[in-house]
């Protein structure tokens, strides 16, 4: 099985159906399959790639990004997909750590990696270029031959501590993550449309794939992300599934034309990558009713841990919402999970532990990375770094990856938990709670947060609104405002900038209210 095969079934079928739209020009399914077989013909006999070669992807959302990730698995190549967003040194890097042969880029890229010293670089191709339409200039390749176990996808971790790690993923990995996705999340048919707001090097990009594999609609967009685009785009197309991350979702719901009847034409709003706070959650489904879905996963995982399904959040009245809206769902089909203590051992129900799980979706190892792997798969299990709880109905809390948690004169603090607080301070728009090192206390609890516009609160209020929800010693001794928080370009909150610009004494305050 390759994954590229399953594009190949659904051109058969419907040649002439809208495959991808972006920049304002739509390849149809037949045209794309043309397009990745001439790529991997080019790639195989032009290039001379042997089978299990690398190459990466450095490459903003374009018009092509997709027709050449199939294009490399066709060729039996493995993909190495990256944030476009990161330094030039840090792309270096990834390409020489994986050992990449090839490296595609979009032009703002290439032109940022031409800066960098070219010394064991690999070719680059750029993409929208010259240079990629001579590489398909071959009569295209139909037929691959490959083994599920062969590697398909190289997912380099966001490296918040120390090198980034590359997450080895096979083409039966991402099969069992498309497989979930049916069983789980949605069933999709050519009827369906899908909008790439975020980066398809990450979640958006590996839920193509069951896309594809059943002929909907993809729409790439490019550029950062824009709630008015995607009200443009539902009130055009019926059947839209979205991906967004916690923070675009929040923006989505904050928007003008949030409760416009365009909404109607979502099918499914899923998100996940980070803690979706139980405030933004219930004023997400008043406005788009039971179209959301949480998930849970991590690149060693992708997209699949967890999931809360659309018609359970969509359920407003049932017992124990409010823990509903804030776990992470139940363990996907065909996965187990389990919260577990430091010898993995499983703690009891509620408890605070490591989760752990094990599945045909979890990654094949780090590559070149034998300490972290011994760290990271033990016995067939996945440890993710996150911390969390699991009630006796089997769903999850997510409380923190374990490197957030604050330790305040010898007590465990969670920062999701008063993040979870301080958003229901109709002022407050976003907030997180980091620890900040501190000689008597080993860390102090301090919080950002970012104001509605127009509004204004006292440390005082905010004090007061903690005090009245948890225990007293947790509560944050210090209140940052800031306009925005710092943000990855898939919308993750950035806690490591702040701890940095804490640590550097940056912070660019906004006046206390
Ligand atoms: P990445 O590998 O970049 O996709 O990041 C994965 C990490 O994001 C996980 O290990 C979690 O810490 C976090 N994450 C993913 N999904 C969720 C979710 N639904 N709620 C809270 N945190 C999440």
């Amino acid at each position: 099985m390759n994954l590229s095969m399953s594009l190949r079934t659904s051109a058969m079928r419907l040649p002439k159906h809208p495959a991808i739209t972006a920049g304002g020009t739509t390849q149809s399914y037949g045209v794309l399959e043309d397009r990745v077989g001439r790529l991997a013909a080019g790639l195989k006999s032009r290039l001379r790639l042997a089978r299990g070669s690398r190459v990466g992807l450095a490459m903003e959302n374009s018009a092509d990004y997709l027709m050449i990730l199939y294009g490399v698995w066709r060729a039996g190549l493995v993909a190495v997909p990256m944030n476009a967003k990161l330094h030039a040194k840090e792309i270096s890097f990834i390409l020489r750590n994986s050992d990449c042969k090839l490296c595609f880029a979009t032009p703002d890229v290439a032109e940022r990696l031409g800066s960098e010293s070219r010394g064991n670089l690999p070719r680059i191709v750029v993409a929208g270029t010259r240079d990629l339409e001579q590489l398909l200039a071959n009569e295209p390749v139909t037929a691959v031959a490959s083994a599920p176990e062969d590697e398909a996808w190289l997912f380099y971790t966001s490296g918040t501590t120390g090198r980034p790690k590359g997450a080895v993923l096979s083409h039966r990995n991402l099969m069992f993550m498309s497989h979930c996705y049916y069983a789980d999340i949605d069933h999709v048919d050519e009827r369906d449309v899908k909008i790439h707001a975020a980066p398809l090097s990450h979640a958006s990009g590996l839920y193509a794939i069951p896309h594809l594999a059943k002929g909907s609609h993809q729409i790439v967009l490019a550029g950062s992300f824009d709630p008015d685009q995607i009200y443009d785009l539902l009130a055009l197309h019926e059947n839209v599934t979205l991906f967004g991350a916690p923070t675009m979702v929040t923006r989505l719901v904050n928007h003008g034309r949030a409760g416009t009847a365009a909404v109607k034409n979502l099918k499914t709003l899923y998100f996940g990558g980070a803690p979706m706070y139980v405030s933004d959650l219930e004023r997400a489904l008043e406005l788009f009713g039971p179209r959301l879905t949480q998930i849970y996963g991590q690149g060693e995982s992708p997209m699949t841990i967890t999931s809360s399904p659309k018609h359970l959040l969509g359920q407003s009245c049932r017992p124990r919402r409010e823990a509903l809206l804030a776990s992470c769902g139940f363990a996907r089909t065909g996965v187990e999970v389990k919260v577990v203590d430091e010898n993995g051992q499983p703690v009891g129900a509620d408890e605070i532990g490591e989760v752990i799980t094990r599945s045909d979706c979890v990654m094949q190892g780090y590559w070149d990375n034998a300490e972290a792997n011994a760290k990271s798969l033990r016995d067939g299990w996945l440890w993710t770094g996150d911390l969390g709880s699991m009630d006796a109905e089997g769903f999850l809390t997510l409380k923190d990856r374990s490197k957030d948690m604050i330790i305040s004169g010898g007590s465990n603090i969670y920062p999701r938990e008063l993040e979870e607080v301080l958003l229901k301070h109709p002022s407050v728009l976003e907030c997180a709670v980091i620890g900040v090192p501190d000689a008597e206390w080993g860390e102090v609890v301090t919080a950002f947060v970012s104001l509605r516009p127009g509004h204004e609160v006292s440390d005082v209020a905010l004090d007061r609104l903690c005090l009245d929800n948890v225990a007293r010693y947790k509560r944050p001794r210090s209140y940052h405002r800031v306009e925005v928080l710092p943000k990855s370009s898939y919308g993750k909150i950035l806690k490591t900038e702040l701890r940095a610009q804490v640590a550097a004494n940056r912070i660019k305050e906004e006046p206390d209210g």
